[in-house]
């Protein structure tokens, strides 16, 4: 088969229709629910106890901590209440013997050891005169000597409190058994504690909910952001819902004292990279399917692995090589199909990544899907340097592009159906009676639905944004006038600014 043919077919596997879309999106809305009733559901929907998005005028100096994977960063942030932050921050690697700890505490009293070092260093003026008052006759800190912290952990807990949460298990290489079950605020407010420094962990923070409030506070209106999403290594969203629909609060052991429901509303993390766990709706291509079979968690984060930039790397792999398998397709090789022995002349390298499980990194969908150079020269460069490649031809790069883009436009459009489902579950756009009509009209700020994302896919993958409005488009109940409403922004450094704005929710709820 000829080349160009044979990578449109495989293209064409990918293609997520209008149809599919909407199938996906009513599907979404439906697990949704699900998920705000019961626990341990598809979808997780974690009620977040942060009940309000700031407006950018919130004010003042706070801390914030994230332990996520390889470093742990600790940064002050002072919000000068213009949608503007100063932020310092310090950054330090976990030794690897204190990733598999005997003890918490061992790990704990590290961190505690890292907010005091940063004390120190960039606000020795608060630590120095905090030390003198707990040597004279005044007694302890009051309330505004002592800063308040959020403390972004990156793993899976089960959240009780806006500070309350109990490790459910480590992943990312952490192995300390005597910290899975235990409150971790609590351990990091102890270990605080021995070093007597004016810091209380003032909230629990994930890193979408983070995401969220920066974007909220950075935003340039003043209507609230309703949805903060990462695309990235991982996928996941955190939105604005009303506190009346999570309905399965009662029965999740939370203390009535631990629900503000001042606002009526509570930020849920929704998980939702494991939508559509079963495959109801989602596409199943053969690619899609080896690469859940042949991962370390089969049958799990099923949406995720069709988004997100861990897996769209793998699934282009697979796909190149189902067609580099294929005898009668001459891809990276010299030789015309219709001779038998078509990969004798391959230049492809025995030793190249892409034989490997994992050997093709997402950016290279970045690379093939953006190439608009001469005779694909970009694609054709990276391939030989980083994939062992040599001297692909055009018509080579071109069959890669023309998959490679296929995998990335169909992650938007499933981007896409998380962000319809939850601007239509939140009940968000208010459609006027006649929907045509009112095309062309101007967007009122009022009107607008502001959603805040994050991750180096929808940041760098080429007209990621521009996919995901096409496919909303696509929802007959969003449509072109609802598309318009919907404002798409980066939101940046979720773990900083936003980990801090959700301590001063926290703060004031107290
Ligand atoms: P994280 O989600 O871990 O905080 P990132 O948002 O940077 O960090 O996401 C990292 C993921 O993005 C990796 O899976 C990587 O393969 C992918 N990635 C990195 N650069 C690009 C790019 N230019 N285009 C698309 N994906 C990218």
């Amino acid at each position: 088969m000829a080349l160009a043919q044979a990578a449109e077919r495989v293209a064409a596997e990918f293609e997520y229709t209008k149809e599919d879309v909407n199938l996906g999106v009513k599907e979404f809305m439906r697990q949704m629910d699900e998920g705000l009733q019961k626990q341990g559901q598809t979808m997780s929907q974690i009620p977040t106890y942060v009940t309000a998005v700031p407006n950018g005028t919130e004010k003042g100096l706070y801390m914030a901590v994230d332990l996520g994977g390889t470093n742990f960063r600790v940064c002050s942030i002072q919000l000068h209440g213009n949608s503007t932050f100063s932020l310092t921050q310090s950054k330090v690697a976990i030794p690897k013997e204190l990733m598999v700890a005997k003890t918490s505490r061992e790990l704990f009293a590290f961190l505690a050891k890292q907010i005091e070092l940063f004390l120190k260093e960039h606000h020795e003026d608060h630590y120095n005169s905090h030390l003198e008052r707990r040597q004279s006759v005044f007694g302890p800190p009051t309330d505004e000597e002592v800063f308040s912290l959020g403390f972004t952990f990156s793993f899976p807990v089960q959240q009780y409190g806006i500070n309350k949460g109990t490790l459910i298990r480590w992943t990312k290489g952490f192995d300390i058994q005597d910290t899975v079950g235990k409150d971790v605020c609590a351990l990091l407010q102890r270990e605080i504690d021995n070093l007597k420094l004016p810091v209380r962990v003032a909230a629990l923070v994930n890193d979408t909910v983070g995401t969220l409030m920066a974007r909220s506070y950075t935003s340039p209106g003043k209507t609230g952001t309703l949805l903060g999403a990462i695309f990235g290594t991982g996928t996941n969203g955190a939105y604005v819902e009303k506190l009346d629909k999570i309905t399965k609060l009662k029965n999740m052991g939370a203390d009535a004292g631990d629900v503000d429901d001042s606002t009526g509303e509570m930020i849920v993390n929704t998980e939702w990279g494991s939508f559509d766990n079963h495959l109801s709706v989602l596409p199943d291509t053969p690619y899609d399917h080896s690469l859940d079979a042949e991962s370390n968690n089969p049958g799990v984060q099923m949406f995720e692995k069709r988004i997100s930039g861990m897996f769209l790397g793998e699934i282009l792999r697979r796909a190149i090589m189902s067609l580099v398998a294929d005898k009668s397709v001459p891809l990276f090789s010299d030789e015309d199909s219709s001779k038998n022995d078509v990969h004798s002349t391959t230049h492809f390298a025995p030793n190249s990544p892409l034989h490997n499980q994992w050997g093709l990194d997402t950016s290279f969908l970045s690379i093939a899907a953006g190439d608009h150079s001469a005779g694909l020269k970009v694609t054709r460069q990276t391939l030989d340097h980083d994939y062992g490649v040599s001297a692909a031809s055009a018509e080579d790069a071109e069959a890669v592009r023309l998959i490679a883009a296929a995998i990335g436009k169909r992650a938007a459009r499933l981007s896409a159906v998380a962000i319809a489902a939850i601007v239509l579950g939140t009940d968000k756009l208010k459609h006027p009676k006649d929907i045509a009509t009112t095309n062309d009209a101007a967007v009122n700020e009022d009107e607008i639905v502001d959603v805040g994302v994050d991750g180096s896919l929808v940041e760098f993958y080429p007209n990621f944004e521009e996919y995901i409005r096409e496919a909303l488009r696509d929802v007959p109940e969003i449509g072109v006038w609802g598309e318009k409403r919907i404002r798409i922004g980066i939101a940046k450094d979720g773990s900083g600014v936003g980990a801090a704005l959700i301590a001063l929710v926290a703060d004031k709820a107290m």
